[in-house]
């Protein structure tokens, strides 16, 4: 997967600070899966009618092997056959402990009804399955502590702006609005990030050095954005016109043929990308890549590949396992886009 050269992302346009779908299509794709399923799906009603399979996130969960201890060992063994030894179980070994988050990064999530309808189960998934990809990475857990949904007239932002006012109180870390954004930016690009200001006394545990620790997180989100979408020669149609890509998929090469996946057309080389691993995990990454853009100093050449990351990385910015010269996609979405020393601005962040 090294075909590509770290400085290829240079020719991403990324609009303001954070557009995700850039870096995550054009000039980046894929990483660890998570999870296969074979799970029951769950049908989604998407805006146009179309009915979309979504498949439930599996979180990886640390499975303990029982110890086996025979109950008893027959009696009625013939006397010269050796009897097998059990070994004892040691009493002083630690039994292994779930691993417990080193904080939580709570989410409001508003639903823009002038978009798409997102129901509550499946955004409280997207946060789940984002949760365990963030926990991996940083040993840091997101829950959704509210779920809302509200018409945004104006501009998106304003869904937040009055939230805010309205639980100025008991505000959490960050807001996640699912919505094809202002300008249909979230729709084309699949999202993107900004900070407001909570009210006077505000004090937002994730304190970043970068926005200070008066801000509230804002992720806009687009619910069923595709990821290595085939076929529809944009982010923004709804339906397949050809059974190849065109108009810039999979990654800019035109003819790859598209399979059937999660409900849509995908890139048929795109299937086995972590991305690809489920069907909220590219949304889930979404939501992690954007916020991610407040704990970085330098915007777009935060992502992962750019010269900029690779000079630091290079320069001991983070311990984390990145090859400044090899473009790597399972690494890139391992990190979802980002560069990896990013991560350890967030978690050294956090100011209980
Ligand atoms: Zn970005």
């Amino acid at each position: 997967m090294a075909e590509k050269r770290k400085n290829r992302p240079t020719r991403c346009l990324l609009i303001a600070i954070s557009i995700l779908s850039l870096a995550m299509l054009s000039c980046l794709p894929l990483p660890v899966p998570i999870e296969p399923s074979g799970v029951p799906s769950i049908t989604a009603v998407l805006p146009g009618a179309a009915t979309s399979t979504l498949t439930p996130i599996n979180i990886p969960t640390r499975t303990i092997a029982p110890t086996i201890v025979p109950t008893g060992i027959p009696t009625d063994v013939p006397t010269d056959i050796p009897v097998p030894t059990v070994p004892p179980v040691p009493t002083d070994t630690p039994l292994p402990t779930a691993r417990t988050a080193l904080g939580v990064f709570t989410w409001a999530v508003i639903v823009d009804l002038d978009s798409e309808p997102v129901p509550r189960e499946q955004a409280q998934e997207l946060v789940n399955q984002a949760s365990a990809i963030l926990m991996e990475l940083t040993g840091f857990s997101y829950a959704m502590v509210d779920f809302v949904e509200g018409n945004s007239p104006g501009a998106v932002a304003d869904l937040a702006v009055t939230y805010i006012q309205d639980h100025a109180g008991s505000l959490p870390n960050g807001i996640i609005i699912f919505s094809y954004g202002d300008g249909d930016q979230a729709r084309t690009y699949g999202g993107y990030a900004f900070t407001l200001a909570g009210p006077p006394g505000f004090r937002n545990t994730f304190n970043s050095p970068v926005v200070g620790n008066n801000r509230v997180y804002i992720s806009v989100q687009h619910w069923s954005h595709r990821y290595a979408g085939c076929g529809y020669g944009s982010s923004m149609a709804e339906d397949v016109v050809q059974d190849t890509s065109f108009g810039g998929e999979c990654r800019n090469r035109d003819g790859v043929a598209c399979v059937e996946r999660f409900g849509y057309s995908m890139c048929s080389d795109a299937v086995d990308d972590l991305y690809a691993s489920s069907r909220t995990y590219f949304g889930s990454s979404v939501i992690i890549h954007e916020t991610m853009h407040s704990f970085g100093y330098e915007g777009n050449m935060d992502h992962y590949g750019t010269e900029t990351c690779n000079s630091r990385m290079s320069g001991g910015a983070s311990a984390r396992p990145y090859n400044p010269d090899t473009w790597d996609l399972a690494e890139f979405q391992y990190y979802n886009g980002m560069c990896p020393d990013v991560y350890d601005n967030f978690a050294s962040s956090y100011q209980p």
